[in-house]
């Protein structure tokens, strides 16, 4: 995930104030000097950086902070303040329109996922939102893309609207509006063509696109590992067409995170939304607070409870609660209670959320995740009844579940043993329940 280098030089940053008994004028100049230093490292604008330094130690001057307060806590205060504002402070969420659609031309360089991100939007639109969504393929230029666009499309399950690679994009987006009008949808996205760098034709064609079908949102797809490349792609779209937010693309990657901080400062658009993966569903809204909290190091725990709450099956929770309260505990709970984690998201991107959270390596990530998998594939080749009583399980079933599974019977004792483990947190959540919410004494630490 970008920002992790400079997430990592905050908390050090912070570490060594947080050992002074107060703030001094030298020692505030030797902490603005390595976030000089360490937002230079990430790749951030230097314009940007040398504002923004400005900023605090106007503010640390202003605010009287060399007195009894706690120096380390002041800073964090006022870095995330102005990290906030540097990522765009105000609501830059879109607004939808009561009583006609929603226009939205997407726009970008080739390869900066425009089309993926077409399908994103909608399926965040259509799920999230409960619009309805009509998608218009305005790329008939690059070969396949009509059809790339199509098939994400289809995926999602929303509308798609395509008079083929023959007829004029400006037309193609005035006759989908009329279109979206007509049939009532709530939202038109408008996917148009990229090039591999700016050229006039391109922007020409955008700007009578923009002329005749009126978008009430004109986003562009910039690539965070472009790094400040795209931050002056930004800025040439904005000049030429007039922006109304950016969407930044691959902030999964392993970016510097330069671009996601410079962007707004330098071209005046907000981050509208976030990707953060190539799954259909990686796409964010942009929240900067949160952004903010998160490259401090503090974790983001709206971010996770949001997660948990759309991703679980409340239903399945309570049932699975009440379960537990009797100490009833299966392998289908195993398999279930693992779906669900599954469901939330990587390992590895729900640890990242919570605060204080010791850092796990990449290599213990996959590892988890791995046999998370494993442990899937051996369930499903158990009969319904092994999983029901797993003490059943005896070595001639460990060898057929091992072979069917095309793992080793030391796999299957693995299962078993997490079983037994589970089943034993079980029965103290149950007995916890009945004395009252007690945590039995052993009651294991995470
Ligand atoms: P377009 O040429 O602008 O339409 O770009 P595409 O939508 O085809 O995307 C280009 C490549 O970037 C594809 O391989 C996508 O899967 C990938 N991509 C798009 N968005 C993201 C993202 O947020 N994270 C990652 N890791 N890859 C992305």
């Amino acid at each position: 995930m970008a920002f992790e280098n400079l997430t990592e030089k905050f908390k050090r940053i912070f570490k060594t104030i947080k050992g002074e008994a107060r703030l001094t004028e030298s020692n505030m100049d030797s902490v603005l000097k390595e976030i000089r230093v360490a937002l230079l490292d990430a790749d951030v604008n230097y314009k940007v950086v040398k504002n923004f330094i400005l900023r605090i130690k106007e503010r640390a001057l202003g605010e009287k902070v060399y007195t009894e307060l706690n120096p380390s806590e002041m800073v964090i205060k006022i870095v995330n303040d102005e990290l906030i504002k540097l990522l765009g402070s105000d609501s830059s969420e879109i607004k939808y329109n009561k009583n006609k659609p929603t226009i939205i031309m997407l726009v970008g360089l080739q390869g900066s996922g425009k089309t993926t991100t077409a399908g994103k939007l909608s399926l965040l639109m259509k799920n999230k939102l409960k619009k309805k969504v009509l998608v218009a393929a305005c790329d008939i230029y690059r070969p396949g893309a009509i059809n790339q666009l199509e098939q994400v499309v289809n995926k999602v399950g929303v509308d798609f609207f395509s008079l083929g690679d023959k007829v004029d994009p400006v037309d193609i987006a005035s006759k989908a509006k009329t279109k979206a009008y007509n049939d009532h949808y709530d939202v038109l996205i408008i996917d148009t063509a990229g090039r591999l760098q700016i050229d006039e034709v391109l922007m020409n064609e955008l700007k009578c696109m923009k002329d005749k079908v009126e978008p009430d949102e004109i986003l562009l797809l910039t690539d965070a590992m472009a790094g400040q490349d795209s931050v002056n792609v930004a800025k040439t779209f904005n000049e030429l067409l007039g922006l109304t937010g950016t969407i930044m693309s691959k902030l999964d990657g392993d970016s510097r995170g330069g671009a996601a901080l410079s962007i707004k400062e330098v071209t005046g658009v907000p981050i509208k939304f976030i990707g953060v993966g190539e799954k259909l569903d990686d796409l964010d809204i942009f929240y900067p607070d949160r952004m903010a909290s998160r490259i401090l190091g503090m974790g983001d725990v709206i971010s996770l409870v949001e997660k948990v709450q759309e991703n679980i099956d409340e239903k399945e929770a309570k049932k699975a609660a009440k379960k537990l309260e009797k100490g009833e505990f299966t392998l289908i709970d195993l398999l279930d209670q693992m779906k669900q984690v599954k469901k939330i998201g990587s390992i590895s991107s729900i640890l990242g959320m919570i605060p204080g959270m010791p850092k796990i390596s990449k290599e213990q990530q996959d590892l988890a995740e791995k046999e998370m998998k494993n442990f899937e594939v051996i369930i499903n080749s158990m009969t319904y009844e092994e999983r029901i009583h797993p003490e059943i399980i005896k070595y001639s079933r460990k060898q057929r579940i091992a072979n069917g599974s095309g793992k080793t019977i030391a796999d299957v004792n693995r299962v078993l043993k997490k079983y037994e483990q589970g089943k034993m947190l079980a029965k103290q959540m149950g007995s916890m329940k009945k004395r009252g919410g007690m945590m039995p004494p052993n009651f294991p630490k995470f």
